[in-house]
């Protein structure tokens, strides 16, 4: 029988600069918490030991096998599978948050340690046995770049991509160090301005709004989600003003609207109504965005990729799993016009 560490293993860790007397400054995440010695950050995952910092991140909480649609990556090798690897903390504290006892590791009562040391070369083996990618997710993969270059030094020989479900609140200077390793990121963006975001998750919008330009800009391809949460994220016109603003950054980026799930601090909420995410879908279709999805709630037309041109569904999925995908090298076989995405190994 395997047991679970209770207690993080701390190991050294990238993005810390001296700043005198002891102190640590950690430029990973753009909160670039100044630490005395002994303190942690405010993600709860990365410390002042000795003078040096150290993360509790290089860490296998979690290791699922799931399909790639449920990451949700619409764009990239529909019907794969992947090899998903969480690692607790957060930098953010959603009150909805599904995997909270994960992701709030130290910032809330219900969420003790989980988790024992990454293995990568298992991990990556793992993988690779079973024809899958690999995945951070469940909680945040932004504050593992340790544990994602590590395994990206074993996975590219083998050909295993690496890919993340992220808030995106990152530091310029990590995301161009870890932007290398992965193949695909899908990043939450939660609100439409500071206001809404800083009430949701605690943390600004500007650096979420940054993070997907730049991986874009270091090749990564980016997919975009926002959960619709009654009353707090739904409203058509903040809704819009983020299509707005992601169609300004590219039509052909896949934005993701999320169905509410009732969990945590909101337990006793309500799920999004249909009506409303088809609202947010005809808004996103309006702004310009050309693929637009909604996994549950809309039945499969919420989730088939149509082409923009013909028409043609392109791909057409099941609730998680692929059904049929009829892009041909990365065109739509009907008009030949390009549909962007991963749809081989590569980013086409
Ligand atoms: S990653 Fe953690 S320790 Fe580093 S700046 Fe962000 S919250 Fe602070």
């Amino acid at each position: 029988m395997t047991t679970v560490r209770q207690e993080p293993s701390w190991r050294p860790a990238l993005f810390g600069e001296p700043s005198g007397e002891g102190r640590v400054r950690c430029t990973l995440c753009p909160f670039r918490c100044d630490l005395a010695e002994g303190r942690t950050g405010a993600c709860q995952v990365r410390r002042n030991h000795e003078g040096a910092l150290e993360t509790a991140t290089f860490t296998a909480a979690a290791v699922h096998l799931d399909a790639v649609e449920r990451k949700p990556f619409y764009h990239v090798r529909p019907g794969s599978r992947i090899l998903t690897i969480a690692s607790p903390g957060c930098t953010f504290r959603c009150d909805y948050c599904i995997n909270h006892r994960l992701s709030q590791y130290g910032r809330a009562d219900g969420s003790p340690w989980r988790g024992d040391p990454a293995d990568p070369a298992a991990l990556v083996a793992r993988a690779a046995e079973e024809g899958a990618a690999l995945g951070l997710s469940y909680a945040e993969p932004g504050l593992a770049p340790e544990l994602t270059l590590a395994l990206a030094e074993q996975a590219a020989p083998l050909g295993v991509p690496i890919v993340w479900k992220s808030n995106g609140f990152l530091t310029r200077r990590a995301i161009r160090l870890v932007a290398p390793a992965l193949l695909a990121v899908n990043i939450d963006i939660k609100a439409a301005d500071d206001t809404a975001h800083l009430g949701l998750t605690g943390a600004p919008l500007g650096p979420v709004l940054e993070a997907v330009e730049l991986f874009r800009e270091a090749g990564v391809w980016v997919e975009v989600s926002t959960p619709l949460i009654p009353g707090v994220s739904d409203d058509p016109a903040q809704l819009a003003v983020i299509a707005r603003r992601l169609a300004a950054v590219d039509p052909g980026l896949p934005w993701h609207l999320l169905r509410f799930t009732p969990d945590f601090r909101m337990a006793s909420a309500a799920p999004t109504p249909p009506a409303r995410l088809r609202a947010g879908r005809d808004l996103g279709k309006e702004a310009g965005l050309h693929y637009v999805y909604v996994e549950r709630a809309l039945g499969e037309d919420g989730r088939t990729t149509t082409c923009p041109v013909c028409a043609k569904a392109l791909v057409r999925r099941g609730l998680w799993s692929t059904l049929t995908n009829e892009v041909v090298s990365g065109e739509c076989p009907g008009c030949a016009h390009p549909v962007p995405g991963c749809w081989g190994t590569d980013v086409d």
